[in-house]
């Protein structure tokens, strides 16, 4: 079977440009995932040498292909963001190819909000898994539903759900002013990550490149327009509180932050850390959404399945807003599986009904 040693040993002769060493002694080989079909690694490079290192890229990924027992190799060029950005056009990776282009001059100015956009929130988890995506959309249909133009936006770099959850695989048009034109569904419209990479790829993106395609997400897709403009954009982020969060954070004005937490003690202590960062960054954290909470049994009994009310009791104390629970239903699961939102598809379901109720909260404390 194929060990790293082996694929770094292979890797070794091809030569760093920078350097002169070989790319595995010159320390070029980051994040190599070696599995039984798959093996790839990241070539992170400073912003100017991108271009230098687009036939080193290549000729690694030919090299990993003809390795025995490999039936996918896949090599990401990534750029270090300089600490000067100049207005050059760089190259970088996949995306720059499409979606990116001349993406660093129109990057966002600190406390600004997109286009034609008139508040953004995002929704925040400690940890992956409680339900964030689900949550995030049934929050944005919620709002949609209160008579709101409401955008969606899935940033979730390490498992993008929204193409499957809400049916959509084609990914935006570009419009003549070389904006996203965003796919109109269930009311929301909708960008996703997931549009722009194969997410497999997305699995090993890190900083710098992941900050800058959700920058480019934010501020390089016509979720507005002056005679139409969006009430509301949800952002879904990845979960966790690392660099992607916060440089995000940083760089576009947000409105507030939605933390959503299973009740279980590991889920929340992850989930207090999600709310302490954004309380570090000023973002008004709007509350706590209790998802998971607990299942009503065929016989109508609720069924306290991770434990009940834990978000509850972080959320008063940490003196921020509860703004409702949601139970485990698998119909919920099932509208995302299938591309049709349980929400959507029965507007005058009791879920329905409890995500407006959320919904409505959640404006209230924004004001
Ligand atoms: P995250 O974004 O936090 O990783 P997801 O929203 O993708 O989590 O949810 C993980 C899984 O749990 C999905 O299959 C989703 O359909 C399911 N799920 C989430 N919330 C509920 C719920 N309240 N009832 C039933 N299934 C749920």
């Amino acid at each position: 079977m194929l060990d790293k040693e082996t694929v770094l040993a292979a890797l070794n002769t091809i030569i760093d440009p920078m350097s002169g060493q070989g790319l595995s002694d010159a320390g070029m080989v980051r994040a190599l995932i070696v599995s039984p079909e798959r093996v790839g690694f990241m070539l992170e490079v400073p912003q100017d040498r991108v271009t230098q290192y687009g036939p080193v890229r290549l000729a690694s990924e030919k090299l990993l292909a003809r390795l025995e027992g490999v039936t996918k190799a896949q090599v990401v060029l990534t750029a270090e963001m300089a600490p000067n950005p100049q207005p050059q056009k760089q190259a970088s990776a996949k995306l720059s190819e499409r979606a990116v282009e001349d993406s660093r001059p129109k990057a966002p100015v600190a406390g600004v909000r997109p286009n034609h956009v008139k508040k953004v929130i995002v929704v925040g988890s400690g940890k992956g898994g409680v339900g964030k995506s689900t949550v995030s959309l049934g929050l944005a249909l919620g709002l949609n539903a209160l008579g709101l133009r409401v955008g969606f936006l899935d940033a979730d770099i390490y498992g993008p759900s929204a193409p499957v959850m809400l049916g959509v695989r084609k990914p935006p048009e570009f419009g003549d002013d070389k904006l996203m034109v965003p796919p109109e569904v269930f009311g929301l419209k909708v960008n996703s990550v997931g549009f722009l990479v194969d997410p497999d790829q997305a699995m090993i993106w890190r900083g710098p490149m992941a900050s800058q395609a959700l920058t480019q997400l934010l501020t390089q897709t016509r979720w507005g327009t002056a005679e139409d403009p969006l009430d509301v954009l949800v952002v879904d982020l990845p979960p966790g509180t690392g660099d992607v969060q916060l440089t995000l954070t940083q760089k576009t004005l947000i409105d507030g932050a939605v933390v959503v937490s299973t009740p279980q003690e590991m889920a929340l202590a992850d989930a207090r850390r999600a709310v302490t960062l954004f309380g570090k960054t000023a973002i008004p954290v709007l509350g706590v959404i209790e998802n998971m909470a607990y299942f009503v049994g065929p016989d109508g009994a609720e069924l306290e399945i991770f434990g009940r009310g834990g978000a509850q009791k972080m959320a008063s104390a940490l003196k921020v807003p509860f703004l409702g629970d949601v139970p485990l239903d698998p119909a919920l699961r099932k509208g995302c599986d299938d591309g049709r939102p349980f929400t959507a598809a029965e507007p005058d379901s009791e879920m329905a009904t409890r995500f407006k109720i959320i919904a409505e909260r959640v404006l209230a404390e924004m004001k």
